[in-house]
């Protein structure tokens, strides 16, 4: 027994039925899930995209800024990038959606350390290790989704 009560005749409606069996109107469904978990997933949309302008005004201030060479601070950006799509997909399969994010947040993170390192430290013959390494990273990270979903 749920405890619902029919809005038509008022009397208590056993189990999950749709209908109410004594008068036959449809019953509402108040699973409180829904209502909890609605505001959570119209956070997401505006989180990710006020992240992406605070990293991306974070890399432009550090290029102005001259922390860091304006040849690069795409790198940076995509860093901050990447570690927000890595979030939002955690986010994502927690609330039983698509983990996709985490894969595409894996790979832009990983180009843009690549590139910090290889600029840093001027070695331009790493990029095809960078293929492979990010190959490996999809592959790694699509598993760890399905792990994450799966729990
Ligand atoms: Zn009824």
């Amino acid at each position: 027994m749920s405890g619902r009560i029919c809005g038509k005749c008022g009397r208590a409606v056993p189990g999950d039925s749709l209908f109410c069996p004594f008068c036959g109107s449809p019953v509402q469904q108040a699973p409180p899930q829904t209502q909890i978990s609605a505001p959570r997933r119209d956070l997401a949309g505006p989180l990710f995209g006020g992240g992406v302008l605070i990293v991306l005004g974070l890399s432009f201030w550090l290029a102005t800024s001259g922390t860091i060479s304006w040849a690069i601070w795409w790198a940076y950006f995509l860093c901050g990038l990447g570690a927000l799509l890595i979030l939002l997909g955690i986010n994502n399969a927690r609330s039983g959606k698509d983990s996709g994010p985490i894969t595409g947040g894996v790979v832009i993170l990983a180009i843009g350390i690549i590139a910090i390192l290889a600029w840093s430290y001027s070695i331009s013959s790493w990029w095809p290790l960078v293929l492979i390494a990010l190959g490996l990273l999809v592959i790694f990270s699509a598993v760890l989704g399905h792990k994450i979903t799966r729990r």
